[in-house]
């Protein structure tokens, strides 16, 4: 019998830096400050909460678009924070994550030879994401070293097969965050234009020293040509319940929700009959900048005594440091040998640019215990 052999769909992809980090530093028993996922415990109260939800028997199928609770108070939420209305029947859809989220948004829009705008460095599913789908990505530098958006060039990228814009705010790996002027320069872009946009913002409460998050859902009219995707993990600090949602107008989520019925149908049943409940308290999400600030100011503080030199992380839970005092070996060596001589891993920010541009800067992951905080540059205090 002969096995038949595969056309790869993604021939140029590897495996993702974060599993390559991890497993390394798992191997080498290293303080893993790379891979982005908090080492602290999550809330005792949402673990009761889905425990309740178990026992109480909330263990079948969801509704196919997420439990309808969940979906009335993430409407209510948003209402409260960015002055929208959302109607939850027919612009929320729960997701497994925010990766599948984007990638089922991608997956809704694109066709074979379409072209899409994405910011480099990006996190790493997007490209592969884009070319699943037979669609062109169209990179753009973000400006060293401030990581913003320069808009010329974005002017200038634009064709007439130009679909989509993918946006991260707060942006992962770099920690930058969208301003007002963002906004208003990707208004003057779009409204007259065939172009959707993609909006990644798993990190929207994770922005620090009182800037506002400039999120699409702010933005009706911005809204109406978007897909925005939030991640659960990410927020209340349990990336392994891969639980999300995506927010949308009406025609383009009824069309987003026929591709997710297919692949996915429904998400975990008790983990979003606990989030119901638990975001009925606000405190739940308006603590959660001030103690990842806290984290980031703690991290920063311990720093001064390396040799390393911090770029402005406004959000997420990401911090760059150039290490140009220290080597001018290219990031991706750096990363590999500081884990294995000095015992901490960190992320090399070239993989997140498929060009594998080089700003010589690393990335550190703050959400951590301060113990591991200390673990980690008593270390890096010594290179
Ligand atoms: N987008 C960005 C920028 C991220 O950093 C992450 C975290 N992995 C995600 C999306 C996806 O989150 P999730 O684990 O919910 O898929
Ligand atoms: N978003 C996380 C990071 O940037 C990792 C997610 C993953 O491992 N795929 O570190």
């Amino acid at each position: 019998m002969t096995i038949p052999s595969i056309t790869s769909k993604l021939p140029q992809v590897g495996t993702t830096i974060f599993t390559v980090m991890s497993s390394l530093a798992s191997e080498l028993g290293a303080v893993n400050l790379g891979q982005g996922f908090p080492d602290y415990p999550m809330s005792e109260e949402l673990i009761g909460l889905v425990d309740k939800a178990m026992r109480k028997g909330h263990n079948q199928y969801a509704h196919m678009h997420g439990l309808q609770s969940l979906r009335e108070v993430l409407a209510g939420k948003i209402e409260y924070l960015y002055g929208t209305s959302i109607d939850p029947a027919t612009q929320i859809t729960i997701t497994p994550g925010g990766t599948y989220a984007i990638y089922t948004a991608l997956t809704t829009i694109l066709q074979p030879g379409d072209e899409v705008i994405v910011f480099e460095p990006a996190y790493d599913s997007y490209i592969p994401n884009i070319e699943i789908n037979g669609a062109i990505p169209v990179r753009i530098p973000l400006r060293y070293p401030d990581y913003g958006i320069d808009w010329n060039i974005v002017r200038r990228s634009i064709t007439p097969r130009t679909r989509m814009i993918m946006l991260n705010s707060p942006h992962n790996p770099t920690g930058s965050v969208l301003r007002e002027d963002d906004i208003a320069e990707l208004r003057a872009l779009v409204q007259d234009s065939r172009i959707f946009i993609q909006s990644d913002e798993v990190y929207e409460h994770l922005i620090f020293d009182g800037v506002p998050h400039q999120s699409i859902l702010r933005y009706p009219d911005l809204l109406a040509r978007s897909f925005v995707s939030f991640s659960f993990g990410k927020v209340y600090h349990c990336t392994g319940w891969k639980l999300g949602y995506s927010v949308s107008s009406p025609g383009l989520m009824a069309e987003f929700r026929k591709v997710h019925q297919f692949n996915c149908f429904s998400c975990h049943t008790p983990s979003q009959v606990a989030l119901a409940e638990y975001l009925t308290d606000r405190s739940s999400y308006l603590g959660l900048a001030p103690f990842l600030q806290g984290k980031r100011d703690y991290f920063q503080d311990l720093m001064r005594a390396t040799r390393f030199t911090p770029l402005p992380s406004f959000g997420s839970y990401f911090q760059l440091y150039k290490y140009d005092r220290i080597s001018n070996e290219p990031d991706k060596d750096f990363a590999i040998r500081i884990t294995k001589e000095y015992g901490v891993a960190v992320i090399p920010v070239s993989a997140f640019y498929t060009s594998g541009k080089d700003d010589k800067v690393v990335r550190f992951c703050f959400a951590k215990k301060e113990e591991t905080l200390q673990r980690a540059v008593e270390r890096l205090r010594k290179i």
